[in-house]
């Protein structure tokens, strides 16, 4: 049972990169004690991604389907999705199943263009902000590609990483934004010399009133720390950034998984701003 919160938002399922259906997060959430869940699958809409070395790997993986090269092909996958999820609403009264996507951002017309007719036909509940890529060189590199690039390059890829979490903030579409310090997932942008640049990005998402979530997938990792880590959190704590716990399920097994232990650390690095859901809910500055 978790405590700390009494709705998970920040989850995936097998018609994306999850592994288990829709149906068996939401029983499994249920079983958790929550009164809501989210769905909230990747939206990636590049028009050179499946041309990128990361692609390679998701095809590899067998988790493609959640890249999409064109705005109707990424609607084409989350039309059904959503219709699935009013239909489980109906089957499930108990529990409150809201639609969510994850999104990776780019700031050009085109794409803001495209995302919004996404949101008019979709609808979305909510929008969570994500940085899964920078774009170098001419094309889309994920934290993998970064690890296996010579230092000052890895440098410049994590100053565009930086300032995409920027972007993110100051484009207010988003209720709150993920994983910000994702780089560490290979043991980039740890070091002492990203302080103040990370100083500067949280003053900004403080400046922009956007809220952050603190993922628990973070401490697959090893080091004990979610995304972000303390010496962040205390950043966070500092400006009052609001915050919620996402548990980043892509299994039914990672439902609410130490959502509890990642509420006691924020609250050590001094974090006393928790939303209730509503208030994350209404948090989206601007609606396409
Ligand atoms: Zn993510
Ligand atoms: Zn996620």
């Amino acid at each position: 049972m978790v405590l700390c919160q009494d709705f998970t938002l920040h989850t995936h399922t097998n018609e994306f990169d999850g592994k288990n259906t829709a149906a068996d997060m939401i029983a499994a959430a249920r079983d958790a004690g929550f009164k809501t869940i989210g769905i909230s699958n990747h939206f990636i809409v590049h028009p050179t991604i499946n041309r990128t070395k990361l692609y390679g790997a998701a095809v590899a993986g067998g988790y493609q389907s959640m890249y999409s090269t064109s705005f109707s092909e990424a609607l084409a996958k989350f039309q059904p999705h959503y219709e699935e999820l009013m239909k489980l609403q109906d089957k499930n009264p108990d529990i409150r199943i809201l639609r969510g996507m994850e999104v990776d951002f780019f700031p050009t017309s085109q794409w803001q263009d495209g995302f919004a007719h996404v949101c008019d036909v979709l609808r979305p509940d909510y929008l969570i902000g994500s940085a899964h890529f920078v774009e170098y060189g001419g094309t889309v590199c994920n934290v993998h590609d970064m690890a296996a690039v010579d230092a000052k390059t890895c440098d410049e890829m994590l100053k565009i990483y930086w300032q995409n979490i920027k972007n993110l903030a100051e484009s207010g579409l988003f209720n709150w934004l993920a994983h910000l310090d994702l780089p560490k997932k290979k043991k980039l942008g740890t070091g002492k010399q990203w302080d103040t640049t990370k100083a500067d990005v949280v003053a900004t998402i403080a400046r922009t009133k956007t809220p952050v979530e603190i993922n628990t997938s973070g401490y697959k990792l090893g080091t004990g720390q979610p995304y972000p880590d303390d010496k962040i959190m205390k950043m966070i704590a500092e400006h009052n950034v609001p915050v919620l716990i996402s548990d980043d399920a892509h299994h039914v097994n990672q439902i609410g998984m130490n959502m509890d232990w990642a509420y006691m650390q924020a609250q050590d690095c001094g974090i006393k701003n928790f939303p209730c859901l509503q208030k994350i809910l209404d948090f989206r500055g601007k609606r396409l």
